[in-house]
């Protein structure tokens, strides 16, 4: 389940913990999350899922491939089996609560990124109090897999991730972060318990101020450094997402991987919207670098397939607006 603040006095919440379904089947509601943990729409998207209709995902990706890697690759976004088994017996719904939870406590954000999905910034969108409160006293003591996203999770959510994971110093942790506050970090329980998985744009100035539209990949790039030397690489994962401006930093980002195989992993991600642009400069570059550390993902959809997605399956476009309607009816009783 992935829970993330809106503009409303409401949350987005999603049952893929990638929040990957696509705009259209996206539920924003202020219910309780128990409710909306079995409501028909979420067992809608269970089923979805479950059947990896690809056209169902934002990314256009197979989750299982991308779990694998997660997984082996020092993430965890873990596959929850016990509900792809009672999903295939038709068990629609859950006796127990999600075993891995991403929650976005706040959207706030010091980049301002073109492609942000959570559409964050600097003017601050919080996660509404029920919600919070839901997730820290029921969900996240349940789960087995927690990871803080946001908006940037270390720029204002620090004491709230401190004392969950303090609370609950048996699960696995990750932060997703865009790596800016790391040099900030001392040596605490967040730190101790924690994967921090940084998201790169670009491997240069000029290619991350386009894409973000903020200076900040030398300090990205400093607390990198400084980090692996003080011998913490096991923590970092790296995600390098290759939109066309980060194409022509990928050569010097392999480079650097190379140099510091401390590192926990890297995922090399195409990015979605490039379609299959920069698949050539990934290919090339990933038969140069066959290290294990490198994960190459390609996630591009072509243009077919994109028109494809707006007009697919119109008995199942029916489900899903019945499914929108009844959550509507319910958030307004
Ligand atoms: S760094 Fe991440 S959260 Fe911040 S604006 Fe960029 S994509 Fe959004």
């Amino acid at each position: 389940m992935a829970v993330f603040p809106t503009s409303r006095p409401a949350s987005l919440v999603s049952s893929c913990t990638r929040n990957m379904h696509k705009y259209p089947h996206r539920v924003v509601s202020n219910r309780p999350l128990r409710q909306l943990w079995n409501s028909k729409i979420f067992q809608l998207q269970r089923e979805l899922s479950s059947r990896k209709r690809l056209k169902d995902c934002f990314m256009n990706i197979d989750c299982s491939d991308y779990q694998k890697l997660y997984v082996e690759g020092g993430g965890f976004r873990q596959k929850d089996e016990a509900m792809e088994k009672a999903v295939k017996c038709q068990k629609k719904k859950l006796s127990y609560l999600p075993l891995s939870v991403t929650v976005a406590f706040s959207n706030k954000c010091m980049n301002k990124c073109y492609h942000c999905l959570n559409s964050s910034g600097t003017r601050e969108k919080g996660l509404i109090k029920r919600h919070k409160q839901e997730l820290i006293e029921e969900f996240i003591p349940q789960a087995h897999y927690i990871e803080f996203t946001g908006g940037e999770p270390l720029l204002n959510s620090r004491q709230e991730i401190g004392k969950i994971i303090k609370a609950n110093p048996d699960k696995k942790y990750r932060i997703s972060t865009n790596g800016i506050l790391l040099d900030e970090l001392g040596y605490d329980e967040i730190f101790d318990k924690t994967i921090f998985v940084v998201s790169l744009y670009g491997f240069d100035n000029s290619s991350y101020r386009r894409i973000t539209g903020r200076d900040n990949f030398s300090r990205v790039y400093k607390s990198l450094i400084n980090l692996i030397k003080r011998g913490y690489g096991s923590k970092i994962f790296i995600k390098y997402v290759v939109y066309k401006e980060a194409v022509s930093g990928l050569g010097r980002f392999c480079g650097f991987v190379k140099e510091h195989p401390s590192l926990k992993g890297v995922t090399i991600i195409s990015d979605a919207s490039s379609g299959f642009s920069v698949y050539p400069a990934m290919q090339e570059m990933e038969k140069i670098y066959k290290e294990d550390i490198f994960n190459w993902v390609y996630c591009g959809s072509s243009l077919r397939h994109r028109v494809a997605n707006r007009f697919f399956d119109p008995l199942y476009c029916l489900r899903w607006q019945w499914a929108v309607w009844s959550c509507r009816r319910q958030n307004n009783n």
